[in-house]
């Protein structure tokens, strides 16, 4: 018998049909919310459960050497960018970072000063970063109980496209968040010019390279799930676009993509296009 896909309907609960776009990958064409946009994939749940597993490593999901730092610059001004919104010093402030895995927004956010905790279901990752003497729970968001309103801001980098259901998620969220309190959401952009320009060979449509990516968002999805969870949407940004993938092309004209994709960028940014999207959700005051 063969298994059925994981999605049969958007987790957005918009009701619509799903429809199936020309993106070719090895598990199935993606397919497409036709009321909201979201791309979905068509794997199965052994598949995905299997691609969750392989991620499981005391290293976690830190990314290679050389990013590491230009990760490290762009989460530490998103995190200073959503302390100056809310007009307190790092140090009055409460964090939780929700997937944290071995600890690497832990470190960016302790340094500028905020008070820091994390949450990480896969247990080998989430040891690394208890032994960093960060408080971390190895577990569920919704299986750590926080108290109602208790964190500022709460970060979630690189986890929603891994969700199945993100409604839940993403209101468990919105009932720990203090009033006022913001929701930084990182992931990557299905409506972005990079899309376009590579479709199906978008490395991050790929569930053998990045295990678990499996629901793809768009600003208007982004806008969608913050209507439908009670959140103000503060900020939306993206960044950079890809026009080719190194290997894929041959050198000259993947070095004349790359550079024709720097003078792209900024116009990118201007008309959320780029592929990174950067998300600032608030939740409002309470009267
Ligand atoms: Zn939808």
């Amino acid at each position: 018998m063969t298994e059925s896909p994981l999605f049969e309907a958007c987790p957005l609960e918009c009701g619509a049909e799903l429809e199936t776009t020309s993106i070719n990958l090895p598990e199935g064409n993606l397919k497409r919310c036709t009321s909201c946009g979201q791309l979905l994939s068509a794997c199965t749940a052994s598949r995905y459960d299997e691609s969750m597993q392989e991620f499981d490593v005391p290293e976690g999901t830190l990314p290679s050497e050389q990013n590491v730092k230009r990760l490290h610059k762009r989460v530490g001004n998103n995190l200073k960018q959503a302390a100056a919104i809310l007009g307190q010093p790092a140090s009055a402030l409460r964090l939780l970072d929700t997937g944290c895995s071995s600890g690497s927004l832990l470190h960016v956010a302790s340094e500028i000063g905020f008070n820091v905790a994390g949450v990480e279901p896969a247990p080998q990752a989430a040891a690394t970063a208890q032994k960093a003497g960060f408080d971390v729970f190895n577990g569920l968001l919704h299986e750590a109980q926080y108290p109602d309103n208790s964190f500022d801001i709460v970060t979630l980098y690189e986890v929603i496209e891994h969700l199945t259901n993100p409604l839940e998620l993403v209101r468990e969220v919105y009932r720990i968040l203090k009033p006022g309190g913001l929701f930084l959401i990182g992931t990557g952009n299905a409506d972005s010019w990079s899309v376009d320009a590579l479709g199906s060979n978008w490395s991050y449509f790929s569930i053998e390279g990045h295990g678990g990516h499996i629901s793809f968002f768009t600003p208007a999805s982004i806008r969608l799930l913050a209507e439908k969870t009670g959140f103000l949407v503060e900020d939306i940004q993206t960044k950079r676009i890809c026009l080719a993938e190194r290997g894929s092309t041959s050198a000259v004209s993947y070095r004349f993509k790359k550079l024709f994709a720097e003078l792209m960028a900024l116009p990118a940014r201007w008309l959320n296009k780029g592929h990174d999207m950067f998300i600032i959700l608030r939740k409002p005051d309470s009267v």
